[in-house]
């Protein structure tokens, strides 16, 4: 029987109509809108100025401290603008606005570098490039690997998860460099063994990705420290604390971290990046986005630059459908709706899903008939009517005590709610608050 994680989850319709899609290059943009924040953390501090002409891959924005990540140019040209400009999270975030150099032929080179599987660079050098060249986690965290990385001496790590797992609906760029960047993403685990000193992995991924699953179990056939482990097909598969009780029967504490139980997880796109930083030096430029939807003309993956104006893909992919209802960044369970198309794909945006109309329609928000749905299928064995109901109350103290902030942000309760009731819409307020609450108390 195929692995999987105990309490709860669903099996909403996959619709990957994207999966059979090879990632193609997305054009170069006229002009790249870069956030210095698109990391959990303290935001990078500009380093450049109105006017300066800069290099493809150059540190435009350095780490403001330890959980921080370094920001560079996705695009050889001129900094035309330093400016608030509202992000995925529809918040004005602080900019580097750089017009692209159409001349300049770094913009148009492949980022196809032929395969390099000797590891050459020292543990403590991995780390540092890791650093450097600003990978934060690509799964949709955001968060700086360097500091994941950084394990205190003592701590007891044994295994190293790769979350291949990618079980949001709709969303298929980690399948597709699954699938394309197979070779690269092993080089990349060997180099992550090698930094943290341990000689276990496992690749989960779910069992309807077979191909990719295949392709990994032949190519580690005569590796006995990598093992790829075929997972049931249930969501939320994906989230970290789910992926290590499915393969490895741990429960990590709440509250807690993988590494209370002897685990770093790390997503296929994150492994990817840093393969490339350490045997390539390159830095976080771009990444794989699923521009997705049923009305949408030919919906595809892309390899986009970071900073890339949302607009741009859609006019790619054949512009906005008549009767689109919502744009959302990511997935249909845990993305979230945007409002305008000039905000710009960061180091988190996974991928775009355009809505239609008689899609979007969620039903009238109804009172709650205590039928237990929700509670039956939360991943993290909380009462997400009770959730609601206090933060709809604004008793946020007591929503606290209930857990509320162990909630993964899933969505699963409010897609089985037969009453439409917004659960997560408020879980996820209510988290906000609890969230300020706790930083005013420390
Ligand atoms: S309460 Fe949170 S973790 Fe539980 S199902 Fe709802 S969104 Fe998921
Ligand atoms: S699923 Fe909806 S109706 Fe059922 S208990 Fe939960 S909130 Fe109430």
């Amino acid at each position: 029987m195929l692995k999987t994680f105990p309490k709860g989850g669903i099996h909403p319709t996959e619709n990957k109509i994207t999966s059979t899609v090879g990632i193609k290059k997305m054009t170069v943009p006229k002009v790249v809108y870069v956030p210095i924040s698109q990391h959990i953390g303290i935001p990078a501090e500009i380093v450049v100025n109105i006017k300066d002409k800069v290099e493809i891959g150059q540190v435009i924005a350095k780490s403001g401290g330890f959980v921080s990540s370094n920001v560079h140019a996705p695009v050889a040209g001129t900094v035309t603008k330093l400016d608030l400009i509202i992000d995925t999270s529809g918040y004005k975030k602080q900019c580097i606005i750089i017009r692209t150099d159409a001349k300049n032929e770094s913009n148009f080179e492949d980022i196809d570098y032929p395969l390099k599987t000797e590891i050459t660079t020292e543990p403590k050098d991995i780390l540092q490039k890791i650093n450097d060249y600003g990978i934060v986690g690509l799964g949709g965290a955001t968060f700086p690997s360097h500091v994941k990385l950084s394990i205190k001496e003592g701590t007891n790590l044994d295994h190293l998860i790769i979350n291949g797992v990618e079980c949001e609906p709709y969303l298929t760029a980690d399948h597709r460099l699954m699938l394309e960047k197979a070779k690269e993403i092993i080089v990349g685990i060997k180099i992550l063994m090698k930094a943290l000193h341990i000689n276990k992995s496992i690749i989960g991924i779910e069992n309807n990705k077979k191909d990719a699953i295949e392709i990994f179990k032949k190519l580690t056939a005569e590796e006995k420290e990598i093992k790829v482990a075929a997972l049931q097909v249930k969501y939320p598969q994906g989230g970290e604390k789910q992926l290590i009780s499915a393969l490895l029967n741990r429960e990590v504490p709440k509250n807690g971290l993988p590494l209370d139980v002897g685990v770093i997880v790390h997503n296929v796109g994150t492994i990817f990046a840093i393969y490339q930083a350490i045997q390539h030096n390159k830095p976080l430029i771009e990444r794989v986005v699923t521009v997705t939807g049923k009305k949408l003309e030919n919906p595809s993956n892309y390899w986009v630059k970071i900073g890339t104006p949302i607009k741009d893909l859609v006019d790619e992919v054949g512009g906005l459908p008549e009767g689109t209802r919502k744009i959302v960044n990511g997935g249909p369970m845990m993305g979230k709706a945007i409002k305008n198309l000039d905000v710009p794909v960061t180091k988190g945006t996974s991928g775009i899903l355009v809505i239609a109309e008689d899609e979007a329609s969620r039903g009238e928000p109804k009172n709650c008939i205590r039928c237990g749905e929700c509670v039956y299928v939360c991943p993290m064995g909380l009462e997400p009517h009770l959730l609601m109901n206090l933060s709809e109350k604004g008793m946020y103290e007591k929503a606290s005590q209930e857990d509320i902030m162990t909630c993964i942000e899933c969505g699963s309760c409010s897609y089985v709610c037969p009453s439409h009731r917004p659960l997560l819409d408020y879980i996820r307020f209510g988290k906000s608050i609890v969230k300020k609450l706790n930083t005013a108390k420390n």
